[in-house]
């Protein structure tokens, strides 16, 4: 039984600043590695191969799961102790892979190298053995390096990598170009669509999407050019386009409608859109999220939630959870709060929530434990344990799995934090009203 009071505590006058917590204690969190998993369905002719142990193989392995039918397009080359006996040894055995990889595959056209953590591994120079590869396979493949490994990067900050090593690579705009923009983060391809199409409608015409779903689609960058973050994960790849010239927009991130809306506008007041071109533009497809976000209010709203850090996306999912869906966030875990890619969403979240950045495990499940909320959205180690003590999880890995982003996602979105509870209710052990 829940003990939280339901009233809906969303109150724009009482929004921000909030208290931070910050910890520095144990961290249960899975490392940069588990990117790959929807890095490789985005760019489909690009490989990644983990250098590393046994562990990150089996890690990539059971998230990613066995490509039966298909040729696979993610791999580990297992560097074994016996490598350490020579560091020229390891770039030999790591050369002769990749000659053996990409003479078999010829419809590999980027190769990205992924460094990972055990100590078999940290030793090896990997970018520089990417740009020694780079140089032998040019014209045919481009290989690239990035870290996910546990000691430095938290599951999304993979991604954030990649990213910020694909800015590099980005070809210079002229200084005269027009005005474009690079919505920055990995979307599904479908949403990607739908914002081509929202963005063009608004006359905003020289958009790209990094990463594109292919090697060659690198747009160009230079200082016309503007970057929407479609994720707020990427500090390191936002500060990397930084200094490629670009300016980065500061905007809530496109969850749920109030979301959705906000960063189209950040990108239409950039580009001079006029306010009732973009009232006609977005009003549908704002009816249609709220809407689908109303099926699931009977079932979340005055329900509580608590978010344990895992994946960043905490305060832009809270922040949708407290205002569009009437729910009582009681905190909001984050690895790392990037104070000014998060100003705009703290802004919006009641002052009296909790953040706390960074984690001390232990601590924080005494908070939970003492709150008992209704619904607590964690890594997938601890959703099991939690489960088993009578608390109602949700994996926070599925936010970065399903396509949640824009208005025709919104209803899903919603849906993803009514489903543990639909599936406590079907097993009776919620009451009528569907309280817990
Ligand atoms: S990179 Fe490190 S944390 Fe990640 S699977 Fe490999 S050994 Fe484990």
């Amino acid at each position: 039984m829940t003990t939280q009071p339901r009233a809906i505590t969303a109150d724009a006058a009482a929004c921000g600043p909030q208290a931070v917590l910050r910890e520095r204690g144990q961290h249960e969190v899975f490392c940069g590695l588990t990117s790959i998993i929807w890095l490789h369905r985005k760019v489909q002719d690009a490989f990644f191969l983990v250098v590393g142990s046994r562990t990150c193989a089996h890690l990539i392995q059971s998230a990613a799961g066995v490509m039966i039918f298909a040729e696979p397009r993610f791999a580990t080359a297992v560097m074994e102790e016996k490598d350490l006996a020579g560091l020229a040894d390891m770039n030999d055995e790591l050369d002769a892979v990749v000659s053996r990889l990409l003479s078999r595959r010829p419809d590999i056209k980027m190769l990205v190298l992924v460094g990972s953590c055990p100590s078999e591994v940290i030793k090896l120079d990997l970018a520089r053995a990417a740009k020694r590869l780079d140089a032998v396979h040019k014209g045919r493949t481009r290989v690239m390096a990035y870290s996910g490994s546990g000691i430095e990067t938290t599951f999304t900050q993979g991604e954030d990598n990649f990213l910020a090593a694909l800015a590099a690579d980005l070809p210079a705009e002229p200084a005269a170009a027009a005005p474009s923009l690079i919505v920055a983060g990995t979307l599904a391809d479908a949403v990607e669509d739908q914002f081509r199409r929202t963005l063009a409608a608004l006359g905003i015409e020289r958009v790209s999407f990094l990463p594109g779903r292919n090697a060659s689609a690198l747009p160009a960058i230079g200082a016309n050019t503007r970057v929407l973050l479609a994720q707020p994960y990427l500090g390191t790849a936002a500060a990397a386009l930084e200094r490629r010239g670009a300016t980065v927009l500061s905007a809530p991130f496109p969850l749920g409608e109030e979301g959705t809306t906000a960063w189209l506008r950040t990108a239409a007041d950039a580009f001079g859109v006029p306010a009732d071109q973009f009232e006609a533009v977005t009003a549908a497809g704002r009816a249609r999220a709220v809407k689908a976000v109303s099926l699931y209010k009977p079932m979340l709203a005055g329900r509580s939630a608590f978010f344990f850090p895992d994946s960043q996306m905490e305060p832009s999912l809270a922040r949708f959870l407290v205002r569009e869906a009437g729910m009582h966030v009681l905190e909001v875990g984050s690895p790392f709060l990037h104070k000014t890619h998060l100003a705009p969403e703290m802004a919006l979240l009641p002052a009296h929530v909790l953040m706390s950045e960074g984690q001390d495990v232990d601590t924080q499940l005494d908070r939970v434990r003492a709150q008992r909320p209704d619904i607590t959205i964690c890594g997938m180690g601890l959703g099991n344990p939690l489960e088993a003590e009578g608390l109602t999880t949700k994996w926070s890995i599925e936010f970065a799995f399903t396509p949640i982003q824009g208005y025709e996602q919104a209803g899903d979105l919603a849906e993803l934090f009514a489903r543990p509870l639909n599936r406590k209710k079907a097993l009776g052990l919620l009451d009528e009203r569907g309280a817990a």
